[in-house]
């Protein structure tokens, strides 16, 4: 396995890869690489010749007051985890050859983003339409996969793709979850150990709101509105719960039949801030 930190090495295994007829799958990340992350990387490995993953704490999507400083950083350790799983490079550049040290361009995103993360985290979408059109352009991947972890990225990349032309297959991988539930996550450690137990409630709320749905439920406020009480109940503070259409990620009071839906929480446990979703065929 190559780690490359300069994009003229990355480049140089790009085009050797590429005149050799091998086709090119990645898988950015921020490191700290748990189970959810190996599942996109095989999921890349079944869809690609060559797997590149990239290992960066982007700082243009973290805003002021966020965790930027104390993300966890494991480098030595998902470098092990990449080679057990075969994947042929990793990107892990510094910031200084990732944006250099002067920058006169910045990405506007017009919709998709006022609402779920992209609404309580201003500028967070900003920076990963930045910093994923960079990475295309760095590693020209034929299919790059992403988590529905993430669901709100997935869509605003989708778009990203269609707009710049960037003539990459997105794949969307599963949610990976620990046993009780509880979505996988670099931030899962700073949960204590109560907190960690309080945390999978996002994951039952979401599921109990999905099966009155699939019970006939249409118009689910009510529902939503109780289970932020019992979330708020077990000390996750309620940053957003609610259904969201899939196109436009704006909420939707209604569900119409045939059109496809995100059910999405976030929640504060303390300072950690957690995220899960389901998708809803409506
Ligand atoms: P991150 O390192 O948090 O930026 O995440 C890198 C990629 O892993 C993103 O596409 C995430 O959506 C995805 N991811 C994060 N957690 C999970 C999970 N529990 N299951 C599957 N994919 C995940």
């Amino acid at each position: 396995m190559k780690v490359f930190k300069s994009i003229s090495e990355v480049h140089d295994q790009i085009n050797d890869y590429k005149k050799r007829g091998k086709t090119i799958g990645l898988v950015p990340t921020m490191g700290a690489l748990h189970q959810g992350h190996l599942s996109l990387i095989k999921l890349a490995a079944q869809n690609a010749d060559k797997v590149i993953v990239s290992i960066y704490v982007n700082p243009t999507q973290f805003g002021p007051n966020e965790d930027f400083a104390h993300y966890p950083r494991t480098l030595e350790a998902d470098l092990e985890k990449c080679e057990e799983l075969g994947v042929s490079a990793i990107f892990t550049p510094t910031d200084e050859i990732m944006y250099g040290s002067d920058r006169f361009l910045s990405i506007h995103i017009e919709r998709i983003n006022k609402y779920m993360d992209g609404g309580s985290r201003p500028g967070f979408f900003e920076g990963i339409v930045l910093v994923v059109n960079k990475l295309f352009n760095i590693t020209k991947p034929d299919v790059a996969v992403f988590g529905q972890k993430d669901i709100q990225q997935f869509r605003i990349l989708q778009q990203m793709v269609l707009e710049f032309n960037h003539g990459v297959e997105l794949i969307m991988g599963p949610i990976i979850r620990a046993v009780d539930g509880l979505a996988l996550s670099s931030r899962n450690a700073y949960l204590d150990d109560e907190q960690r137990l309080a945390a999978p409630g996002l994951f039952r709320s979401l599921c109990y709101i999905k099966k009155q749905i699939e019970d006939g439920v249409v118009e689910p406020g009510l529902l939503i509105e109780h289970q932020k009480m019992e979330l708020a109940a077990k000390k996750l503070e309620i940053d957003y719960l609610d259904l969201f259409s899939f196109d436009e990620i704006v909420p939707d009071k209604k569900l119409v039949p045939n059109r496809k839906y995100i059910l999405a929480g976030a929640v504060y446990s303390g300072k950690t801030r957690l995220i899960d979703n389901l998708i809803i065929e409506g």
